[in-house]
C-alpha cells in the first residue's frame, strides 16, 4: 500500500491543474489517470478557446503540456483506474485501483463524465465499426464517407465541423429544430458546404451488413412520425455526458443526476475530499473552467492539509478549517 499526501482521481484539465498546484506546494501527489490521460479534452481535436493559445491548440497537446508542468514539480502519474474508495473512516482515505492501493491524506476527485449513449438497436453492436463517440479518434477512418452526427449542442457542431475534414458529407440529425450550440459554432456549421441538418429527427437504429460494417441508420421525424432508412457509413453520437460518480457509491453526496455536490471551496460532503471539473459541473463544462476548478480544489486541499495558503487565511479567520499537519 502506498501512502500519499494527495491522490488526484482523474487526469483532465481539472486533475492536471490540481496536480500542478499540490505538487508545487511540495505535497507528494499521485494522479490516477483513468483509461485516458487527459479525459475528454484529449479526444478534442481543436481547442480554440483555452487562453494563452492565440492560434488554438489541440486537446492532446494541451494535456501533454499540463502533465509535463505537473511533473516538473514532482507529481507522479499512474496509468490505472480507480475501482473503489473508502471515504467512510475519514483521512487517510483508501483508494483502490486495478493494480494498487493508496492511502491518501487528501483526495481530489476530478473523474469527469462519460459520453451518453442513445441505447438504440445496433449502437453497441457497431461501436468501433461505424458508431463512435470520438471524432478525433475515429474521424480518419471516414475519409470520403457519408456520416451522421447526432446532437445539437457544442460537441455535435464542433466535432461535426472537424469531421468534414475527412467525410464527404456530414448530416447533423437533431431532435429539435433549434440548436443548443453557441452562435459562433452555428455560424461555422451553417457556412460549411459539407454539412446539412436534419431537424426534428431522432435516430432509432443503426444497421450494418454481414461484415459488421455500418450501412444505414433508421431515422424518425418526431413531428410527422415518418420512419425511413438513410444510407450512412458512420454514426457519431454527441448527446451530452453523464458524471462518473458511480465508483463512489453513496460515499459522496450527489444531486439526482449523479453530479457530486460541493461547496464554494470545492469541499465535498466528506471532509478532506475535494472535487473539481465535470464531476460536479453540469453547466459550464469547459476545459478552462475545469482547470480553474482544479486550482481552487487544490488550494482548498493544501489549506486543509495545514500548509498555509495565504490567500485562504482570510477565510480561515471567519470560517476555521480543520488543518492536518
Ligand atoms: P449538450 O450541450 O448537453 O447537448 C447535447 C445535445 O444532444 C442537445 O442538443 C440535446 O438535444 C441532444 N440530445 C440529448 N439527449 C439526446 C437523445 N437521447 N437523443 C437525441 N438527442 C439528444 O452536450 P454537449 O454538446 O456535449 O456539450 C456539453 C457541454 O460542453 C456544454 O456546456 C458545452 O457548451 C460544452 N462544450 C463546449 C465546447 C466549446 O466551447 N467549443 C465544445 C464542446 C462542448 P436538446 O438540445 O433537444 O436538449
Amino acid at each position: 500500500m502506498q501512502r500519499e499526501r494527495v491522490v488526484i482521481i482523474g487526469s483532465g484539465p481539472a486533475g492536471l491543474t490540481a496536480a500542478i498546484y499540490t505538487a508545487r506546494a511540495q505535497l507528494g501527489t499521485v494522479v490516477i489517470t483513468g483509461k485516458l490521460l487527459g479525459g475528454q479534452i484529449a479526444t478534442t481535436h481543436e481547442v480554440e478557446n483555452f487562453p494563452g493559445f492565440p492560434n488554438g491548440t489541440t486537446g492532446p497537446e494541451l494535456v501533454e503540456n499540463m502533465k509535463q508542468q505537473a511533473e516538473r514539480f514532482g507529481a507522479k502519474f499512474v496509468y490505472d483506474s480507480v475501482t473503489s474508495v473508502d471515504f467512510t473512516k475519514g483521512s487517510p482515505f483508501l483508494v483502490k485501483t486495478d493494480n494498487e492501493e493508496y492511502l491518501a491524506d487528501a483526495v481530489i476527485v476530478t473523474i469527469g463524465a462519460n459520453p451518453r449513449t442513445l441505447d438504440i438497436p445496433g449502437e453497441k453492436e457497431f461501436t468501433g465499426r461505424g458508431v463512435s463517440y470520438c471524432a478525433t479518434c475515429d474521424g480518419f477512418f471516414f475519409r470520403g464517407k457519408d456520416i451522421i452526427v447526432v446532437g445539437g449542442g457544442d460537441s455535435a457542431l464542433q466535432e461535426g465541423i472537424f469531421l468534414t475534414k475527412f467525410a464527404r458529407s456530414v448530416n447533423i440529425v437533431h431532435r429539435r429544430s433549434e440548436l443548443r450550440a453557441s452562435a459562433a459554432l452555428q455560424t461555422r456549421a451553417f457556412a460549411n458546404p459539407k454539412i446539412r441538418f436534419t431537424w426534428d429527427t431522432v435516430v432509432e437504429a443503426v444497421k450494418g451488413n454481414e461484415n459488421g460494417v455500418v450501412t444505414a441508420a433508421t431515422l424518425r421525424n418526431v413531428k410527422t412520425n415518418e420512419v425511413y432508412d438513410t444510407p450512412v457509413d458512420g454514426v457519431f453520437i454527441f448527446i451530452g455526458y453523464d458524471p462518473n460518480s458511480a465508483v463512489f457509491g453513496d460515499q459522496l453526496e450527489t444531486d439526482a443526476t449523479g453530479y457530486v455536490k460541493i461547496d464554494h471551496l470545492h469541499h465535498t460532503s466528506v471532509e478532506g475530499v475535494f472535487a473539481a471539473g465535470e464531476i460536479h459541473d453540469s453547466i459550464f463544462r469547459q476545459a478552462i473552467t475545469a482547470a480553474g476548478d482544479g486550482c481552487k480544489a487544490a488550494l482548498s486541499a493544501i489549506n486543509w492539509l495545514g500548509v498555509r495558503e495565504p490567500i485562504l487565511q482570510k477565510l480561515d479567520e471567519s470560517e476555521p478549517a480543520t488543518a492536518r499537519a
